[in-house]
């Protein structure tokens, strides 16, 4: 592999010598995968309550159904906590990550989310019908731009309200769900957090996640999922991550561990991104951009812009009140 970029290389190297990874989940369509042990009394691992004080009826996804998960789930999570979930933390990371879910085209429960001018009369709206987006915008009220020469349209969608901490604590769940049993208790302090509803407390200093883009067409039905964790006798990097993999987004999250990040307390962190594979087509599609995402804000952000870029092979431009198509 001598083609790749010498900064990939480098992080490859880097991750190789700190940090040993967990085999890699590939979730595909069709699969069923169930994390932990049917074995009965049930544990639930966010609250720590055992059945029967607690049941286990509904199948807990491992990471939400907004991601396009239809087979991993996960025998951690009792209802009680499967609900509080679902209905706080995910839902900030769901509003922080629909932009990006709509462009790379994953579908939820309801299919590809649809973004559109978030006031109640008629204006712009982005939609996936299946063959390809259907871009609308009103006369008088140019939303899109199109670049003909360089096959672009840009454009700036809106995030719908979230709370960034919230959306963490979302990810960071992801994480905890994933980890093996015997880890479990390094992280003891992480799973109250998650758990916590006030999301103005103080938890750690440092909490970087990076962000990769992936630029170009991705599959939309296969998200990867590895967990990495510091290797003996390394003591000056974070104790645990894990990277997610969908669409055309890559978020490399790290799983704070109080008892065993203490060797890293007060120093700043230098680290460079998990190496991605890459887009199929760098020269017409160019290169990953990664960014360090900052999601501990813990006051809701309202209105926020999300800049995205479509490269397209062709355009069907429609009649002013029908709708632009790109295939
Ligand atoms: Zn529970």
């Amino acid at each position: 592999m001598t083609d790749l970029p010498a900064a990939t290389i480098a992080a490859a190297d880097f991750y190789d010598r700190h940090y040993a990874g967990a085999e890699p989940i590939f979730l595909e369509p069709g699969m069923k995968l169930m994390l932990g042990s049917g074995e009965r009394p049930r544990h639930c691992r966010f609250c720590g309550k055992d059945e029967p004080a607690v049941t286990f009826k509904d199948e807990a996804h491992a990471l939400p159904a907004a991601f396009g998960n239809t087979g991993l789930f996960s025998n951690h999570e009792c209802d009680s906590c499967n609900h509080f979930f679902g209905e706080g933390i995910e839902n900030h990371l769901g509003n922080w990550t629909k932009p990006m879910r709509t462009l790379s085209r994953i579908r939820g429960r309801s299919g590809v989310p649809t973004i559109k001018k978030p006031v109640p009369e008629k204006g712009w709206r982005v939609e996936y019908s299946g063959t390809g987006f259907q871009l609308k915008e009103y006369e008088g009220e140019p939303f899109f731009e199109v670049d003909e020469e360089a096959k672009q349209v840009r454009f700036e969608l809106h995030r719908d309200t979230y709370i960034p901490v919230a959306a963490l604590k979302g990810l960071v769940k992801i994480g905890l769900t994933l980890i093996p049993d015997v880890e479990t208790p390094h992280f003891r302090e992480t799973y109250e957090w998650i758990r916590d509803p006030d999301h103005a407390r103080n938890f750690v200093a440092q909490f970087p996640v990076f962000r990769t883009f992936i630029p170009g067409p991705m599959r939309n039905d296969l998200i990867v999922l590895m967990l990495m964790r510091r290797r003996a006798g390394i003591d000056t990097v974070p104790y645990a991550f894990f990277t997610f993999a969908y669409g055309n987004e890559v978020l490399q999250v790290f799983l704070p561990s109080i008892s065993q990040d203490k060797c890293i307390d007060g120093k700043a962190l230098s680290l460079p991104a998990f190496p991605t594979p890459g887009t199929p087509d760098p020269a017409r599609h160019g290169p990953p951009r990664v960014t360090v995402e900052n999601l501990t804000g813990r006051g809701a952000v309202k209105g926020e812009k999300v800049p995205a870029v479509f490269g397209f092979d062709s355009m069907i431009e429609a009649k002013p009140e029908d709708a632009k198509g790109e295939a």
